[in-house]
């Protein structure tokens, strides 16, 4: 089995025909389907596409987010939390945040460092978790074990991990700090 790289040429631009070249196919020869990957059930939906348009660029780990953090969201509602907090969560979640990497993204600034501690890239993770004026907060709090040993891949999964840790106070606690960092 193999690409008809003809017809790939034909429809796509350089880049992208080197790309798909590149990727293996499967030795089990399925039938072909369409599906839209961003979504765990592989539907598209205009609310994503519109979420995806506001992202800019692509983030894979941003993508694979969205469906997390819309469940995650529907259950923030209802929690006992600061409305300043909660709106600070939701774009956190959702990849809305400030930081230099998600303007860079939206093509409205050209560094993408952090300003404070020239880290190559000032992700919403950084900003909150790891850059030099967070850590000064969470290193001063018994929250710290707890947040290195979760997963960093995306803001939504360290938020619900923490919250899944089994330590619903400390969910509120960690979106409250982050807030403030
Ligand atoms: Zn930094």
């Amino acid at each position: 089995m193999e690409w008809n790289e003809g017809m790939i040429r034909n429809l796509f631009s350089e880049e992208a025909v080197s790309m798909i070249l590149q990727i293996p196919l499967s030795l089990r020869s399925p039938h072909d389907s369409l599906f839209w990957y961003p979504t765990s059930d592989g539907l598209f939906t205009v609310r994503l596409a519109y979420w995806l348009g506001k992202l800019g660029h692509e983030d894979w780990r941003q993508v694979g987010a969205f469906d997390r953090a819309q469940r995650w969201w529907r259950d923030m509602g209802k929690r006992n939390i600061l409305p300043k907090i909660k709106h600070f969560a939701g774009k956190a979640c959702n990849g809305f945040m400030a930081t230099n990497e998600t303007l860079w993204r939206r093509h409205t600034r050209e560094i993408v460092s952090c300003t404070i501690c020239n880290h190559p890239n000032e992700t919403i993770l950084h900003a909150t978790l790891e850059c030099n004026l967070a850590r000064s907060v969470w290193d001063n709090g018994d929250l710290d074990q707890l947040i290195q040993a979760a997963p960093k891949t995306a803001f939504i999964d360290f938020v619900s991990w923490v919250e899944n840790s089994g330590r619903k106070q400390a969910a509120d606690e960690v979106l409250t700090l982050a807030w403030a960092c």
